[in-house]
């Protein structure tokens, strides 16, 4: 039987707090990898730990590979490189630099293209890909060697499907280069990176859109809705957890030759 083990690994896993980023903290954990969560929600970060722990009293019997794994949170605005630099002082304080690093954290805003200005598009870019560019830097400058990285893109940045959301898609374009990149800059030193396209995924973040749109009644994101989900080829949204086990595959040796790839998780989204 083969069997996906991240023993003797250690992981970095960003928005850890909520939705895939969570769901990718409990699995990993569950393979035996020891964790490294950030996130700039110390509350739900605290749950993700929380429910984790619980998850190692239950599973002590049975899942041996799980009972020595340790579990460090780090709460952190990823929008800001200081404090990204500061965060890996930290974790070099430690010793101990991970060999996977998860570059989750995200945010969707639906923002009017004709109304944005400046700091609204600064914003967007500081989150969702200067982060992931200040992390995977920090993360190969310090590993020097053999390292892997899932970054989390999504298929909007080839499939603008969203009216409102030009700076997500060209943040989330913005990730698939970077991945690209650092694999050809960096594969010969044993980087692996690859990226991963969520697409209908439900999580806490997504809730919270599906809850505006309700509330708001805003025909134009119901219409939207409805257009997506039509183009659903699985018919169904994607659970947090369908997204953890293929950053798991990535990032475990059965990818072993897996380098720059772009993966949708999108039940057929984009092939519909
Ligand atoms: P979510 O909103 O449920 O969780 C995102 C997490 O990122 C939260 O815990 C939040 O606190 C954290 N975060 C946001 N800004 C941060 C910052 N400045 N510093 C530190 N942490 C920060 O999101 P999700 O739905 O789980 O999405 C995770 C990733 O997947 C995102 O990058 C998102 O763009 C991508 N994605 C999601 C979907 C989907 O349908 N859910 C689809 C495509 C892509």
């Amino acid at each position: 039987m083969i069997e996906i083990s991240l023993l003797e690994k250690r992981a970095l896993i960003t928005g850890a707090a909520s939705g895939i980023g969570r769901a990718t903290a409990k699995l990993f954990y569950n393979s035996g990898a020891d964790l490294i969560l950030v996130d700039q929600n110390i509350y739900e970060l605290n749950e993700t730990k929380k429910e984790i722990d619980s998850s190692k009293k239950n599973n002590y019997k049975d899942n041996s590979k799980a009972k020595d794994s340790k579990v460090e949170i780090y709460t952190v605005d990823l929008s800001k490189k200081e404090k990204i630099d500061k965060l890996w002082d930290k974790i070099d304080e430690t010793g101990k630099i991970p060999d996977i690093l998860v570059n989750n954290a995200g945010i969707y805003p639906f923002q009017d293209y004709l109304k944005m200005d400046e700091k609204s598009l600064e914003h967007i870019m500081d989150v969702n890909l200067n982060s992931m560019f200040w992390m995977c830097q920090n993360f190969i400058k310090r590993k020097k060697r053999d390292g892997i990285i899932v970054n989390i893109s999504s298929i909007e940045a080839i499939m603008p499907f969203k009216e409102d959301t030009i700076p997500y898609s060209i943040s989330k374009a913005g990730v698939i280069s970077l991945t690209r990149s650092i694999t050809r800059d960096y594969g010969r030193r044993g980087f692996r990176a690859n990226v991963i396209l969520p697409g209908a995924i439900r999580t806490e973040g997504t809730n919270s859109l599906i809850k505006k749109t309700i509330q708001t009644l805003d025909f134009k994101l119901v219409n939207v809705g409805y257009l997506f989900n039509k183009r659903l080829a699985m018919g169904r949204w994607g659970k947090p957890e369908e997204v953890a086990k293929v950053i798991l595959f990535l990032s475990s040796d059965l990818a072993s030759y897996v380098q720059g790839a772009m993966l949708p998780v999108d039940g057929g989204f984009l092939s519909s």
